[in-house]
């Protein structure tokens, strides 16, 4: 198994440092509106209707989570390569799944796999608290620096191996897997809160099925939404390394 901090490294794109003011108003412009489509077909088209995360996802700079924020398809439909072998979610799921968390704004959330950090910053919108654990210590840099430069001061992201979840700040709100599982782990469920809400994509390593595990009266009950696939969960009670 490669060790998880080492592996090919992507260069961030810093030419946006060395553009005019002019040119970089016109690019951001250029970004909000691409969002806005992206929100108002891939999201609202499809039914994705809670006004919280249509906002977040219209507001997040999803190009500076890519290793290369120039992307021409930054906001397209589908998942996009990240280092390590890793990918970004379809903006589609990252919205499907934090819908299903039903965010008020008080919740203190788990997400196991931070990848790029994108879906830890629509969480750090919607929440109070996010605990987000990565096993590359590089995606986990990465993600880290992005999200202190917009200003996430409540995600903290952990290296680790999340199938074990992160007990030193248990219990959660909610938790969110966003690596394919081949069970529910069942440290998730005890780090769990009593009412609580668990979102992963479970099944085998080529396809899964989105589910909602909720927890009340110490009972677990498991709703399926449809099919969906993820990278894999690597680790204790993931698959193991490749
Ligand atoms: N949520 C991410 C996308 C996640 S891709 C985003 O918004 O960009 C899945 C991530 O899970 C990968 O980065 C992978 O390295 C990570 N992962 C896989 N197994 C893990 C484990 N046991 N613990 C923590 N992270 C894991």
């Amino acid at each position: 198994m490669p060790s998880p901090g080492a592996c090919s490294h992507i260069m961030r794109d810093d030419s946006k440092f060395r553009r005019g003011r002019g040119e970089e108003n016109e690019e951001a412009a250029a970004r909000r509106e691409e969002r806005r489509r992206m929100v108002e077909r891939q999201l609202r088209g499809r039914g994705i209707k809670d006004p919280r995360v249509l906002a977040a996802m219209e507001r997040i700079p999803r190009h500076r989570f890519l290793p290369n924020p120039d992307h021409p398809a930054a906001y397209g439909d589908h998942p996009i390569p990240l280092s390590c072998g890793q990918t970004i979610s379809q903006p589609y799921m990252v919205a499907l799944m934090t819908e299903c968390l039903r965010l008020t704004g008080d919740e203190r959330v788990l997400e196991i796999g931070t990848g790029s950090g994108y879906q830890a910053a629509v969480l750090a919108e919607l929440a109070r608290e996010v605990y987000t654990v990565e096993r590359f210590a590089e995606l986990a840099a990465q993600a880290r620096s992005v999200l202190e430069e917009l200003g996430y001061g409540n995600v903290h992201v952990v290296v680790g191996d999340g199938s074990e979840g992160y007990a030193e700040a248990a219990p959660y709100d909610r938790i969110i897997v966003t690596a394919a599982a081949p069970e529910i782990a069942p440290p998730w469920l005890s780090q769990l809160k009593e009412g609580g809400r668990l979102v992963l994509p479970l099944g085998d390593r080529w396809g899964q099925t989105l589910v909602v595990v909720t927890k009340r009266g110490g009972k677990i009950t498991q709703e399926s939404l449809c099919g969906c696939v993820f990278v894999p969960l690597v680790g204790k009670h993931g698959w193991r390394g490749e």
